[in-house]
């Protein structure tokens, strides 16, 4: 045990006692948030996923240095439950979680002045529970946060044997806002070297005595129960963003809306600008153009990223439920700022934060042509950012082996750019490693493929619950081998996702199969929302179709569903396969990061061409494409089951398969190439660090200058916000 391990691992401020980071730098960065330059950002997001399962430098640390025990007190009771776990942090439900979470770990590792604000949900977002016969069965997620090593409770500084609290303002009813009281979980995101972090910190509003609009809502993220709730969730997030700042003294001019859930925050600082303007009497005197005014010196602090031209991603409220439970002073600045051009009788959430910023970015380029399109009078303020996804989160430990014993590629952890320079002389040594990297990771995933398989065929005779699988009722030797093609896809069950569509001609696929005796594995995971009724139905579609395909294929072809999804299971997929599907309904898919973390690991993309993949495929050096990719027409943003293509881009998908199995099985060093090529190709793009680079941008941030020298790296490698080839 080194002398020095409390001082490198333990800090301390009036709110607690923290794990993970020296002192001097927890100062450091603090100090920088509360800078009276106000040069950091706050992030706001509804969820943010960030598994200290999956990714933890902290834990990394411990397991390098063998460090299991320590004779210090606090330290000691720090590294128990970090050892102990259970480490699970469920506070999100798909891809922008993930994002979020990922990219304040970049922020991290590239010394970014940010911290994020989001809820805390006791309920989390749901466990799901699969019956082959009833489908998805949702339930609450139990966790104590209480218990969750890497989250903090803080403390209140006055008298800390109490949690903090802070009071919440919402704009309820009277000219007064009422207060609601909130206490602050704070999780730090460390750098991967410790030596820099990202605080979130999530508000939990499920406390003692509460109102019961309020405990209702706190429960479980994206709870769809009634707008009510949905619009008291949103209320949470927005309105705790300037309680927080001030609690803590924290100074951020730039305000970044991970989608406009938060928009709210606009409401509180456009009421400020307007009692500064105006003074204590503001309500009675304002002006319509008075409002316009505060709204537009609002929008300086604003940027705002939109994640999807769908529907249900995007908040509209009546305006008679917003007068249900705010005064009138609310209604009229919401009138000004939120009206839909479509329709008098809602508030458009959307169009606000499109109103009410100084920047506004799309998540790939064709993202970026749909949105315009979508918001036509915003069209000249909408720039590109594509997406990415951090690096050293997703990419598979024998992978980071292999990468750290190459020497072109030994910085990848800092510089993911040096896959760029990959030459052909490095090809050799990259490919036998690469060959024995992915059987250790398919080795893996098929392995707990089994496990589940058995665990689930004990269940039948403990619990009513009937196995989701087919394969479950077989026998052991009918389960999965390594070795056979096995194709991933794994994301939330939202139709346009169409995750049945490749099983939309169950006999030709099969044909294709027993035609060339080509075997496939098949594995399939993914939530449908507790309200999404139609996607509840494509998961029960997957299940339905496993003996079908089985029966047709002579046991050829497997189908396996993974039940409860998660950055856990989401990490063994995207490194055990040996393709990743994608088969969204173009142009649905604004950017997609789980083909991202494939890339991450070199696993190839067959992917329709939508979302990221427009920028990601290569003429077929990097993977696969197929389905419609003509121009696209305002019709194509429908969701309706006819506008969904099926048995077009289906066909597609069976007209495409036999190459890929045939590159597979009979040609596999071309297979390999195009693995590598992912590697040169992808990686140094479509990565956190590069996508914060180019926020960073955007936000006109001045950084210090070690800094700014990493974000200049990452700036030359690329440019999202080039003309698309559409
Ligand atoms: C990455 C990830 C997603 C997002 O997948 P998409 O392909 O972008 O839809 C969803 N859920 C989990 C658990 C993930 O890790």
């Amino acid at each position: 045990m080194k002398p020095d391990l409390a001082s490198k691992l333990l800090s301390c401020n009036d709110f607690g006692t923290y794990f993970g980071i020296s002192q001097a730098t927890f100062d450091r960065v603090w100090k920088r948030l509360c800078s009276p330059t106000g040069n950091s950002v706050v992030y706001i997001s509804m969820e943010i996923g960030a598994d200290p399962d999956v990714f933890s430098p902290v834990k990394n640390y411990l397991q390098q240095e063998g460090i299991l025990e320590s004779s210090h007190r606090i330290l000691s009771h720090f590294l128990k439950q970090y050892l102990d776990g259970p480490r699970k942090i469920p506070n999100y439900s798909g891809g922008l979680g993930v994002l979020a979470g990922d990219t304040l770990k970049s922020f991290a590792d590239l010394h970014m002045p940010v911290l994020a604000v989001s809820l805390l949900y006791r309920g989390g977002y749901f466990s799901q529970f699969v019956d082959s016969k009833i489908g998805q069965i949702d339930q609450a997620t139990t966790w104590t946060p209480e218990t969750t090593p890497t989250l903090y409770q803080l403390k209140d500084p006055e008298k800390p044997e109490l949690p903090l609290e802070i009071e919440v303002p919402f704009f309820s009813e009277h000219e007064d806002p009422v207060y609601c009281t909130a206490q602050v979980w704070m999780k730090l995101e460390c750098s991967d070297n410790l030596d820099y972090f990202t605080p979130e910190f999530l508000l939990d509003y499920d406390l003692p005595g509460a109102p019961k609009w309020l405990s209702e809502a706190s429960q479980q993220l994206y709870n769809a129960k009634s707008n009510l709730v949905k619009a008291n969730q949103r209320r949470m997030l927005g309105s705790a963003v300037l309680p927080i700042m001030e609690a803590f003294g924290f100074t951020a001019n730039t305000i970044h809306l991970n989608e406009q859930h938060g928009v709210t925050v606009t409401l509180h600082l456009i009421v400020k600008e307007l009692e500064k303007a105006l003074g204590p009497d503001y309500i009675q005197r304002m002006s319509k153009e008075d409002i316009i005014h505060a709204a537009e010196k609002v929008g300086q602090q604003i940027i705002y990223t939109i994640h999807t031209p769908v529907k249900a991603g995007h908040d509209r409220f009546s305006r008679d439920l917003y007068s249900s439970f705010s005064h009138g002073t609310v209604e009229r600045i919401l009138d000004l700022v939120a009206h839909d051009e479509d329709n008098q009788h809602e508030y458009n959430f959307t169009a606000m934060a499109m109103r009410i910023n100084r920047g506004i970015n799309s998540v790939s380029r064709l993202h970026r042509d749909v949105t315009r399109k979508q918001f036509p009078s915003f069209a000249s303020k909408i720039k590109a950012i594509t997406n990415g996804v951090h690096h050293l989160t997703w990419t598979s430990n024998s992978r980071a082996a292999l990468f750290d014993s190459i020497a072109s590629t030994r910085d990848w952890r800092t510089a993911p750019g040096c896959f760029s320079s990959l030459s052909r002389s490095d090809y050799p040594e990259l490919v036998s490693g690469l060959r024995k990297a992915w059987l250790i990771d398919n080795q893996r995933l098929i392995a707990y493929t089994n496990h589940m398989l058995d665990n689930h065929r004990r269940q039948m005779t403990e619990t009513w619950i009937d196995p989701p699988n087919y394969l479950s009722h077989l026998s052991v030797p009918d389960w999965l081998e390594p070795n056979v093609f096995t194709v991933g896809f794994a994301r939330r069950f939202s139709t346009y996702k169409r995750a049945d569509l490749i099983f939309d001609d169950i006999s030709r696929l099969a044909e294709i199969l027993v035609k060339n005796n080509w075997k496939i594995n098949f594995l399939f995971a993914g939530k449908a929302h507790p309200e999404d009724e139609p996607g509840k139905m494509v998961l029960k579609l997957i299940l339905d179709n496993q003996e079908r395909l089985y029966k047709l294929s002579n046991g050829l072809g497997k189908l396996v569903f993974i039940p409860g999804y998660d950055m856990c299971i989401a990490k063994l997929l995207v490194s055990g396969v040996h393709s990743w599907l994608n088969c969204p309904k173009r142009p649905l898919e604004a950017s997609g990061t789980s083909g991202m973390k494939a890339a991450m690991n070199g696993v190839p993309n067959i992917s329709v061409m939508d979302g990221w993949w427009v920028e990601g495929y290569h003429n077929g050096a990097t993977g696969w494409k197929f389905g419609y990719e003509g121009p696209i027409e305002d019709s194509d943003l429908s969701e309706d089951r006819e506008s969904l293509l099926y048995a077009e881009d289906a066909d597609s998908f069976y007209n495409l398969l036999p190459s890929v199995l045939e590159t597979f099985y009979s040609k596999h060093d071309e297979f390999l190439d195009i693995a590598v090529n992912n590697l040169k190709l992808n990686v140094p793009i479509f990565n956190t660090h590069r996508m914060a680079a180019e926020y960073i941008q955007t936000y006109n941030l001045h950084l210090e200058p070690d800094a700014a020298a990493k974000i200049n790296s990452f700036k030359e490698l690329y440019q999202s916000d080039l003309p698309s080839d559409f």
